[in-house]
């Protein structure tokens, strides 16, 4: 089929209306039963956004029943290597998968500490990268498919085929981090990605959203130096409670949080008085 043809494929299957959104990964980067950080948007049952890619992800992403054929977007929070790990592995299957329309990524800008998605990506794909033999996907006359990134360095908006992201800069110390508000048919979903959350930024970007997922890496008490990466519950609830978030769901749960979930919902719940979720692999929530 002529690549032209499967790009306006895409742009017909907008007009469908269920939109959820699964989560492929609940966990840190400890390993165990839980993928780390990932997550899907659907429409209609067709994965259209992946946000975050990291370790575990590409099984849960096949478990799915997700199609890379199907991606108009993959938006990477940080680079740090829970979150985006697996990324070549998508690649490599994308090679033998139909799809012909350009993949494009979103992700944050670097720092003296971290390579911005550009480099990142020029590391693994470019002449010189460690999968240079796949160096044709950064080529506009690639075989298969091209990939674009794109870097956001304080705030940026896209506009892709019906989704609007907003892509913000937000505090994960040392580590360029990026929060997304995806607006699809009038639906809301806030990705928090990790973050201290630190400024009033994740509020912001948060504002009446169906679903806000935040990353619940760090118990209430203890953990000084972690808390300089990641949010408290109870800062959690305060976010979510000051923006109006009609759902809340807990990801990233880091074994140092694993059985302390009923000692932090009643904490939350004390706060904040929407609904509190608690993220599982291969967990679907439909958006109301
Ligand atoms: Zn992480
Ligand atoms: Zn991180």
């Amino acid at each position: 089929m002529p690549k032209i043809f499967i790009c306006l494929l895409f742009s017909c299957t907008l007009f469908a209306s269920e939109i959820s959104v699964q989560v492929l990964g609940s966990g840190g980067p400890e390993g165990g039963e839980r993928a780390s950080s990932s997550y899907l948007i659907k429409k209609d049952g067709k994965a259209i956004a992946l946000i975050d890619f990291g370790g575990g992800a590409f099984l849960r992403f096949n478990q799915a029943k997700a199609k890379i054929e199907d991606l108009q977007i993959l938006m990477f929070t940080h680079l740090h290597i829970d979150h985006v790990v697996e990324l070549p592995a998508l690649i490599k299957a994308g090679y033998f998968s139909p799809r012909g329309c350009m993949l494009k990524i979103i992700g944050p800008t670097g720092n003296h500490y971290f390579p911005g998605l550009n480099e990142y990506i020029e590391l693994q794909f470019g002449k010189k990268g460690a999968y240079r033999y796949m160096s044709d996907i950064l080529s506009s006359h690639s075989e298969s498919f091209s990939l674009k990134s794109y870097e956001v360095k304080k705030e940026k908006d896209f506009n892709f085929l019906g989704l609007h992201i907003k892509a913000v800069q937000v505090n994960h110390g040392i580590v360029p981090a990026v929060a997304y508000r995806v607006e699809i048919d009038d639906k809301v979903i806030v990705f928090s990605g990790d973050t201290s959350a630190r400024s009033e930024t994740l509020t912001r970007l948060s504002q009446n959203a169906d679903i806000l997922i935040a990353h619940h890496a760090i118990p209430e008490h203890g953990y000084e130096e972690a808390r300089k990466l990641h949010m408290t519950p109870s800062h959690i609830a305060e976010i979510a409670k000051k923006a109006k978030v009609k759902t809340l769901l807990l990801s990233h749960r880091m074994h140092r949080t694993l059985g302390l979930e009923k000692e932090h919902q009643a904490l939350m719940s004390h706060i904040y008085k929407g609904t509190i979720l608690w993220a599982e692999d291969l967990m679907k929530i439909k958006v109301p």
